[in-house]
């Protein structure tokens, strides 16, 4: 059940509605969009209560059912769109947000000629993994904490926003402390207790669909962080598995509008996992983009073929700068800019 609350409803209104649904033995969760607020009742609904009494309540205006079982990842009106910010880059906002780097933090001085790289086209988020989440245990594991103080180091050096992920809950405070954004990985989307965790802290999560999510499944999952109470989850559609064994991964294009229509957080393609190949980053990007993608996360790297991990889908510099050129006239085209 989702109240619409009338215009002139100040936030004592809200705080007082709020202690009046606690009274009624239900759990609600408020949030203000464009100056209007809507209270979202979560739990405590039975065929026993009944609905028209809500509409009689002090500053209710409308009064509607919630049509997914997601509650807070639902948009409550169809311009209802989150914002996530950090430091001064606005996920979700009219500038496509790009993400790039390296598959895993490798050395400094492979992190700082990439952060160096992307501050001089104004790239603002450094992507870099710690802790690889591999399919074999003997393949490349990460480098922990050396890796991040390589990331965080240069990041401060060229003033950019990081993004690395986190496997475990043990992991987070360590992580949080050295990056900005926090990534959950594919494997782990349906991790419900690292999700749990991760709706305690402030940090941004960026949340990648699992291999074989539906929509459903990938929203009930951005609905436990939400719920937990971190607001701000940015969405990642990378890839899932069909029968086609060409790709790594099949890119799920509908899932952006999709996701869109039935969600108001931030949508993000990473093209890099959704191919698993080098030469399809730049046409799927673009595709991405001409979709209503709020942004990119692209795997690059100086010398892509040493690259420790994910090398056939990682692209070099000179790719990375045709990507953004041609991004540029799409980015308009849907009323965006790039960069
Ligand atoms: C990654 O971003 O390097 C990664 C492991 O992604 P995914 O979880 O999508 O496979
Ligand atoms: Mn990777």
């Amino acid at each position: 059940m989702l109240l619409y609350l009338k215009e002139e409803a100040s936030e004592s209104d809200v705080n007082n509605l709020m202690e009046r649904l606690k009274w009624m033995g239900l759990v609600a969760k408020s949030s203000g969009h464009m100056g209007a607020y809507t209270v979202a009742i979560l739990e405590g609904i039975d065929k026993n209560v009944d609905r028209d009494a809500f509409s009689t309540l002090p500053m209710v205006k409308e009064v509607r059912e919630l049509k997914h079982a997601f509650k807070l990842a639902s948009k409550t009106a169809p311009d209802h769109k989150s914002q996530v910010r950090i430091k001064d880059v606005a996920i979700g906002s009219d500038t496509i947000a790009i993400m790039a780097g390296p598959c895993s933090i490798e050395s400094k001085d492979q992190m700082d000629t990439v952060a160096a790289y992307l501050a001089e086209k104004k790239v603002q988020i450094l992507r870099g993994g710690a802790y690889k989440p591999r399919t074999s245990p003997y393949s490349f594991q990460g480098l922990g904490e050396e890796g991040m103080k390589f990331m965080k180091e240069a990041a401060d050096k060229y003033n950019l926003v990081t993004i690395s992920e986190v496997m475990e809950p043990d992991q987070i405070p360590l992580l949080s402390e050295y990056v900005d954004i926090l990534q959950v990985g594919t494997r782990n989307m349906q991790n419900f207790s690292l999700l749990k965790h991760l709706g305690k802290i402030k940090n941004p999560i960026f949340l990648k669909r699992g291999l074989s999510a539906t929509y459903q499944d990938f929203l009930m999952s951005a609905e436990y962080i939400l719920g937990h109470g971190n607001p701000n989850v940015i969405l990642c559609e990378r890839g899932i598995r069909t029968y086609e064994t060409h790709t790594r991964n099949t890119l799920d294009i509908a899932a952006v509008p999709i996701l869109q229509e039935l969600s108001h957080l931030p949508v993000i393609v990473d093209p890099s996992h959704a191919a698993g190949i080098r030469k399809m980053v730049r046409p799927l990007s673009k595709a991405a983009v001409a979709a209503g993608a709020d942004g990119l996360m692209i795997e690059m790297h100086p010398n892509p073929d040493e690259a420790f991990s994910d090398k056939d889908q990682t692209i070099d510099f000179d790719e990375f700068a045709k990507v953004i050129k041609e991004l540029k006239p799409i980015a308009k085209a849907v009323g965006k800019t790039v960069l």
